[in-house]
């Protein structure tokens, strides 16, 4: 029997990695505050908690998958909370994307009980959390990172040591702030060809071969805004998060970064326009309403 791992927010991305680390013959003791995943786990052969407390207290290896830097301290540093339940040499293992100021703080209130921790967020989307083909980008003490190594091979494809704590955040970041602008991009041009005469399809089979293509044009919108779905996948308010957690590291390294200040703009839009929770495809139809075209397959 290999040992048991707590998991902690059982969303969009959680619920596929605890399922994977299941199929890995992970035994499991879940808890979120939304009940619907957790039957879902339970029908699986998971263990329910009814705390994050109850979690820590029953796992030396503990992973969180949260929205935002308030939610990953409070689950882990709060009443009821995992380092009230985790005993001494455990490992908290944090893939949500935050802020990695916040992070490394965790982790030096986590270190001074004897705990240790990693930041571990990960790229790929729900899909790639489903096929268990996520890149996964760790900060850390290298010890810990490999012998976590397992769980993360149990979830993703592409693992990579980033240096100490924080830096996975800080590279997921990056990553964030390319493809959320690329997102913006991709929704403006294709919008300016298709509203000046251009054929949509022509257009994104020329840019797919050619230096303007993306990974997020030529994957993760092909995969749902141009086939009308905006379902989350990615809610755009979670990209809005992420375009601030590069606001402030720039701010924090004194970097300037216009494009993704005017990026992150464009996201506020989207915020104040009500679609928040619609993926973050949703950019391409607030141009289609714009400009009356369609950007569809
Ligand atoms: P989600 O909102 O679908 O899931 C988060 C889960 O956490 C929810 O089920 C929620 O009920 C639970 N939760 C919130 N507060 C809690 C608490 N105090 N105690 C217990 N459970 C709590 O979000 P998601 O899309 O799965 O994203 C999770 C993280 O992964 C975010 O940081 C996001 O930026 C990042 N991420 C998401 C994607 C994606 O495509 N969705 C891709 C890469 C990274």
């Amino acid at each position: 029997m290999k040992e048991r791992i707590g998991f902690i927010g059982v969303g969009v991305m959680g619920k596929p990695m605890a399922l994977n680390l299941m199929k890995a013959e992970h035994p499991l003791t879940v808890f979120d505050l939304n009940p619907n995943p957790l039957k879902e786990l339970q029908a699986r052969g998971a263990a329910i908690a009814h705390s994050s407390k109850e979690v820590s207290s029953q796992a030396q290896v503990v992973i969180t998958m949260l929205p935002n830097s308030g939610d990953v301290e409070k689950v882990i540093l709060k009443e009821n909370g995992v380092m009230e339940g985790l005993k001494s040499n455990s490992i908290v293992i944090d893939m949500s994307t935050i802020d990695p100021s916040v992070s490394r703080s965790i982790a030096k209130t986590l270190a001074g009980k004897n705990m240790k921790m990693l930041d571990a967020p990960v790229s790929g989307g729900q899909k790639g959390a489903e096929d268990g083909t996520l890149t996964i980008m760790v900060g850390g003490d290298k010890d810990v990172f490999e012998k976590c190594s397992p769980l993360f091979k149990a979830m993703g494809q592409n693992i990579f040591y980033c240096g100490p704590n924080g830096t996975g955040e800080i590279v997921k970041i990056v990553n964030n702030l390319l493809a959320a602008t690329n997102r913006a991009v991709s929704a403006e041009g294709l919008a300016l060809g298709v509203k000046a005469g251009a054929d949509f399809k022509v257009l994104y089979d020329v840019i797919c071969t050619s230096t303007g293509q993306s990974r997020s044009l030529q994957f993760t919108s092909a995969a749902k805004p141009f086939k009308g779905d905006y379902e989350p996948g990615f809610a755009a308010e979670l990209m809005h998060k992420d375009l601030g957690l590069a606001m402030n590291l720039a701010k924090e390294e004194k970097v300037p970064v216009p494009l993704g200040a005017i990026s992150h703009q464009i996201y506020n839009h989207l915020l104040a326009s009500g679609l928040g929770k619609k993926d973050t495809g949703i950019v391409f139809k607030v141009y289609e309403d714009l400009l009356r075209v369609k950007l569809r397959f």
